[in-house]
Order: C-alpha cells, then sequence, then structure tokens
C-alpha cells in the first residue's frame, strides 16, 4: 500500500517506518525541514530502540522516504495517517490547532479517494471536524473516508509496541475504509477491534486514563503503607497476581510523567466538562500525582532539612528510562526545586541531558555515572536506567560523601540495602537507617 504519513515525531517515526517494514510503501512528511533533511541522511532526531536499524533498512530498501512537501507524499497514497501533535493548551484542553490545519492541507491536496487516519490522540468527535474541514476545502471534488486508528505505543520500546501491538483499534464509517484499514493492519498478526469512529477515539483516552489512575491508586497506597511499616511493592505483588487486578501499572513511585498521560487525562476531564460530566475520578488522580513527585523532595528535607553547601547526585533526568523524553518529566520540577533551597545539584542520564538542559536553566550534567555520584551528600533516584540499577553499591559507597540514597523508583531490595550500609528512604516502604 501506498501511505503517507503526516508528522514525523515519535509516533510518525515509528509507525510509518514501521509500516515500511511490513512492505507498505511509505512516505513520512514534516514542517521541520531540518529534521527531515536530517532523516533522509539516516540521522534520527529521536532516541528509540532498534529504530535507527529499521529507517537505514527501509531507506535502503526504498519502502521509507522523507519529505516537508505534503502533495508529493499525498499524490498516491491510500492511505493518509495523522500523528501531529496534540499538547495540553493552558485550559487543560486538547490543542488541536496542528491536526486543523493538516486537515486543511490534506483537503487542498486531495486527488482521489483516501482513506484519511487520525492517529493523534484527539477528543471524542474530532473525526467529524477533520472530515468537515477536508470537504470544505477539497470543495467536495474527491470521495474521502475518515478513519480513526489511535497509537498505544510506548516510547522506550516504541518499535517493539508496534511490530507486536496488542491490538489494532479501527474506527470506521464505511466498510471499505475498514477493509483498507484491516489489510492495513493484517502484517501484525494482532486483534483488530472495529467500530465507529467516536468509540475508537474514547478507546484512546480511557486506555490512557485507566493506566494514570492504577498508577495514582497504587501511589496512595504506598503513602499510607509507609504509616504502617508495609512494603507496597509487597502489596502490588498480592495484588497483581489476581487476574482481575493484573501486575502492571502497580510500581509504586513519584508518578507519572511523559508526553501523554498528563495531557491525556487532563484532556479528558475538560472533555467531560464541556458536557457537564464531572470525571471526579481523574480529578483525583490528577491531584494524586501532582503531589506524588515532592514525595522526594519531602524524603530529602528529612535528611537535610537545610541543603545548602550539600551536592546532590540526582540519577535520571528522562520521565522513564531508554527515551529522550523530557514532556512533564518529575526532574523538571524536582531540580529546580534543590537548587532554590541552596543545593548543588549534578544530575546523570544516559540519553535526556542535551532535552534536559533546554528545560532546567544552569542544569550541571554527566554521562558518567560514578563521576555524578563523587563527593554527593545523597543519590537520588528519578529514573529507573538499567545503569543505575546496576550500579555497584560498595563504590558508590566509596565515592559518596554520606552513604544516603533516596529512590523515587524502588529499584533496589530492602534487604540488599540493609546488608549494604546506607541510609535508604524509597517510596511505600521501610526507611532503613
Ligand atoms: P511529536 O511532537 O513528537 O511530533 C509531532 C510532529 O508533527 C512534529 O515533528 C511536528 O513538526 C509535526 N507537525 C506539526 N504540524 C505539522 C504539519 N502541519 N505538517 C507536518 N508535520 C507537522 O508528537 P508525538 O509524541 O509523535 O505525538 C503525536 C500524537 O500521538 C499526539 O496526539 C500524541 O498524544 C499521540 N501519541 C503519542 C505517544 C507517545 O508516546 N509519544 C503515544 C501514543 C499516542
Amino acid at each position: 500500500m501506498n501511505i503517507c504519513v503526516i508528522g514525523t515525531g515519535y509516533v510518525g517515526l515509528v509507525s510509518g517506518t514501521c509500516f515500511s517494514e511490513v512492505g507498505n510503501n511509505v512516505t513520512c512528511i514534516d514542517l521541520d525541514e531540518g529534521k527531515i533533511e536530517r532523516l533522509k541522511q539516516g540521522i534520527i532526531p529521536i532516541y528509540e530502540p532498534g529504530l535507527k536499524e529499521l529507517v537505514l533498512k527501509n531507506i535502503e530498501e526504498g519502502r521509507l522516504h522523507f519529505s516537508t512537501k505534503l502533495e508529493e507524499g499525498m499524490k498516491d497514497a491510500e492511505v493518509v495517517i495523522i500523528a501531529v501533535g496534540t499538547p495540553q493548551a493552558p485550559s487543560g484542553e486538547a490543542n488541536l490547532e496542528y491536526v486543523e490545519n493538516v486537515a486543511v492541507s490534506i483537503g487542498e491536496n486531495l486527488n482521489g479517494y483516501k482513506v484519511i487516519v487520525t492517529k493523534s490522540t484527539v477528543p471524542v468527535g474530532t473525526g467529524q471536524r477533520v472530515k468537515s474541514i477536508i470537504s470544505e476545502y477539497s470543495h467536495g471534488k474527491h470521495e474521502f473516508d475518515v478513519a480513526s486508528n489511535p497509537e498505544f505505543l510506548r516510547e522506550g520500546t516504541a518499535v517493539y509496541d508496534t511490530m507486536n501491538m496488542d491490538r489494532a483499534v479501527i474506527g470506521v464509517e464505511s466498510k471499505r475504509a475498514e477493509e483498507v484499514l484491516t489489510k492495513l493492519h493484517e502484517p501484525f498478526n494482532t486483534e483488530i477491534v472495529v467500530t465507529n469512529v467516536e468509540t475508537s477515539e474514547m478507546i484512546k483516552y480511557a486506555s490512557n486514563a485507566f493506566l494514570a489512575t492504577k498508577i495514582s491508586f497504587i501511589n496512595e497506597i504506598a503513602n499510607l503503607s509507609e504509616h504502617f511499616g508495609a512494603d507496597v511493592t509487597k502489596v502490588a505483588e498480592g495484588m497483581g497476581l489476581d487476574k482481575r487486578i493484573g501486575k502492571h501499572f502497580l510500581q509504586a513511585g513519584i508518578g507519572y510523567g511523559g508526553s501523554c498521560f498528563p495531557k491525556d487525562t487532563s484532556a479528558l476531564i475538560h472533555i467531560g466538562r464541556e458536557v457537564g460530566e464531572d470525571l471526579t475520578i481523574l480529578k483525583a488522580v490528577e491531584d494524586v500525582n501532582r503531589q506524588q513527585r515532592m514525595k522526594i523532595a519531602d524524603k530529602v528535607n528529612e535528611v537535610y532539612p537545610d541543603l545548602k553547601g550539600k551536592k546532590l547526585a540526582v540519577l535520571g533526568l528522562a520521565f522513564k528510562p531508554n527515551t529522550d523524553d523530557m514532556r512533564y518529566a518529575p526532574s523538571i520540577d524536582l531540580i529546580p526545586y534543590f537548587t532554590n533551597k541552596g543545593a548543588e545539584v549534578v544530575a546523570f542520564d544516559p540519553i535526556a541531558y542535551e532535552n534536559a538542559a533546554k528545560e532546567i536553566e544552569g542544569l550541571q550534567y554527566s554521562t558518567d555515572l560514578y563521576e555524578t555520584i563523587k563527593d554527593s551528600d545523597a543519590v537520588v533516584i528519578l529514573t529507573e536506567w538499567d545503569e543505575v540499577k546496576k550500579m555497584e553499591l560498595s563504590k558508590v559507597k566509596e565515592l559518596m560523601k554520606e552513604p544516603i540514597i533516596i529512590d523515587g523508583r524502588n529499584i533496589f531490595n530492602l534487604e540488599e540495602m540493609k546488608a549494604s550500609g546506607f541510609y535508604y528512604a524509597s517510596i511505600g516502604r521501610p526507611t532503613i537507617s
């Protein structure tokens, strides 16, 4: 199939590349000329395991192309996929400006029947809005169908998730569009859920909101556990073995961040408000999450009520491991909080340091884990990078001024920490002192 993907970010680039990997002819479009120029030379703008190899292979084999010109991508395309950003507007709702601009351009360039698929996460009803914009700008000259095909990939495992998707959700208005999109997903050998466009749009928001709810729920249980000497990791294990609950997304920590959960929960609350439905659970989910990242600051303050002159080694800047994405990363709030209190902060991150330096003023960072830790008064773990999980605790102890670890991701075993002689505070588990 000939496919045009509009918006070559995390989602557009990964899904476009994977569609080419299974034999389609794909053109990825972006407004960002620098990005497209670099991609044509095989330089990948984001960090995502396995992506570079796939992009290079498919460019080489002639199935993957990049352009800034929409007309080039759309000319022979049977499927046009919208994958531009839908960031959070100051009001909390999704900003649809990019999607609407793309719909105008699609209308202007429509030259025959195509299925226009929205992959971006968009409020329920956006499919109809896209349809009416395309009709207006194509002056009804050509037939087309709109469809919804939300994306469920996770940053850090995006290529794997796409090649091994749990399910594909296809929201359609015609049998013709259903056939085209079913054929597109056949090579992925996955369960296909066919719905109307509105249901498909709702599935995406409901999925992200539910996952965010699981995280805030376990974090609330973690905070409660601390009062009673209970260990939340064991609580989660005991709960998760119940098949009705499941073990995923029950890791207590400093809350969710990233480009999706914060904005999607907020957008869903806004969608509810617009139709007079108060989404009480989700408002609480947001409240818990907002407060949760500051739990780590409380734990540092417990050890050092005065941070002046103290050196903190912050391990991890990205919102989660294996990504360079800094959107809504806890480090953005926490590092300035510590420096404003007079601490000297040096941060370690193997990948996200450049993006982090754009977000955190005056950020001092190193890509050398042990160099970061040297002479520190406390280690503060914000991201569970493998390098951090595997660090040699005896070496860490030798390098530090004081053997203090405050762990926002519960990466170490309590027994191991007891034996190692650290002061060790984590989330929802007894502190070892
Ligand atoms: P992104 O910001 O990484 O990429 C968006 C790209 O679209 C940018 O490169 C931008 O230059 C380009 N763009 C904007 N307007 C354009 C236009 N008119 N023509 C061509 N290109 C244009 O965004 P992302 O993280 O890939 O997210 C895209 C959508 O997918 C969002 O709605 C997001 O909520 C959703 N989503 C993201 C993830 C994720 O993990 N990042 C997962 C699932 C769903």
